[in-house]
């Protein structure tokens, strides 16, 4: 692969189960492979540590491409920073997190029509 030396990638980590409320790690590299493989022994980062000790399986679910560190590491702030929202932008989470959104909006609709024909029904 001909990869510039400089660029450099954003990765959203998934665990397939929570730990305590954390279920995201986000991290940046130049080189992904290698970092995954560093995660995966243990080494660079504690909570993904603590996971697999856990016996917790992770995945890198999403990567997000920069030509330079600088601009990596301003996203990677950036995203660190609504982490409470990283499950809007996990594809793992987002479909369960959209599904249950639609659900609650279903069961509003049909709460808010059985109210409708309440009242219609009192009316006759
Ligand atoms: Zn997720």
């Amino acid at each position: 692969m001909n990869v510039p030396q400089d660029t450099c990638l954003v990765y959203l980590v998934h665990f397939q189960k929570p730990l305590a409320h954390a279920q995201h790690y986000i991290g940046k590299s130049n080189n992904i492979d290698r970092r995954v493989l560093e995660h995966r022994n243990g080494r660079g980062s504690r909570l993904l540590r603590v996971v697999s000790a856990r016996g917790i399986d992770w995945d890198v679910v999403r990567t997000w491409e920069f030509s330079t560190s600088a601009e990596a590491g301003k996203f990677e702030r950036q995203l660190k920073k609504k982490c409470k929202s990283a499950r809007r932008i996990c594809p793992v989470c987002k479909d369960e997190f959209y599904k249950r959104e639609y659900e609650l909006r279903k069961i509003r609709k049909a709460q808010r029509e059985s109210l409708c024909f309440g009242e219609v029904h009192r009316a006759e």
